[in-house]
């Protein structure tokens, strides 16, 4: 009898959330202890002592250092997943940052 290689069958979803976090690692804004910067906002917005400048939705998302770089992990993304990827600058930003949405 032929001997047969066993292939462990490729978890598809997994490598593609795998491909996304590299994508993400690879563009994103690293705080100084080398983690993952992520939007969050003031004092002042969370206390209601000023308007807030983004909607909740902006929270605890991935900082890319500019729109460009934005467009770069957007366009990536896109292609890995199949769905288009916005970037936009963020307003709670003094020198400026931007995130990815797939909202239009
Ligand atoms: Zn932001």
């Amino acid at each position: 009898m032929p001997r047969r290689r066993m292939y462990k069958p490729v978890n598809v979803s997994g490598l593609k959330r795998d491909l996304g976090q590299a994508i993400i690692i690879k563009y994103a804004r690293k705080t100084r202890h080398g983690k993952i910067a992520r939007c969050v906002p003031s004092d002042a917005e969370q206390w209601n002592l000023i308007d807030r400048k983004e909607n909740e939705g902006t929270d605890g998302k991935v900082i890319y250092p500019t729109e460009e770089i934005a467009q770069g992990a957007a366009r990536e993304l896109a292609a890995l997943v199949g769905k288009p990827h916005r970037a936009y600058p963020c307003n709670r930003s003094k020198t400026g940052h931007a995130h990815i949405t797939t909202k239009y």
